[in-house]
């Protein structure tokens, strides 16, 4: 995100909105491929699941540009295209491995956390700008994050990092 042409709030806040609806598109094409290369169904099925919520949170940002008055575009975001990049290394590294799982699994959780850290600030300065209904929906799309993550550290905890081990 770049900060430059951030003067106040209400412009920061949009400049952080382009920079997530970009993160979720990226995450949207990441997902299925994390899916297809886990081994455990358990997971397969969390990465699957948590795609079809990603889309509802793209749509949600949709809603959120509406309300605002601003075009539903995306502005690169080097962090997420970072994250992914190191997702897409331990699928490599790891893709004949019992550790693939483990490592796939601290890949997303690395993701869910940049969304969660986001949507926590967006969240926040909506309601500082009085825009109550966008907070409403930006709540939303956080607490699917944190569920998704907490269903992740189940998921390592039970079997994936038992497997690597
Ligand atoms: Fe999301
Ligand atoms: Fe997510």
């Amino acid at each position: 995100m770049t900060m430059a042409k951030a003067q106040n709030l209400e412009m920061l806040f949009h400049e952080t909105l382009k920079d997530i609806l970009y993160a979720e598109k990226q995450i949207l094409k990441a997902l299925p491929k994390m899916a297809r290369s886990a081994s455990s169904n358990e997971l397969k099925q969390a990465f699957f699941a948590h795609r079809d919520e990603t889309e509802t949170h793209v749509e949600r940002l949709q809603q959120i540009f509406e309300m605002i008055d601003k075009p539903a575009r995306g502005k690169t975001c080097d962090a997420i295209l970072g994250i992914v990049e190191e997702g897409k290394e331990v699928m490599e590294e790891f893709a004949a491995s019992p550790a693939l799982d483990a490592g796939l699994t601290a890949s997303a959780q690395a993701v869910e956390h940049y969304e969660i850290a986001r949507y926590g600030t967006l969240k926040t300065w909506a309601g500082q700008l009085g825009l109550k209904d966008a907070a409403k929906l930006l709540d939303q799309t956080l607490q699917e994050e944190i569920k998704t993550d907490k269903l992740l550290t189940q998921l390592a905890e039970q079997s994936v990092n038992a497997k690597a081990a």
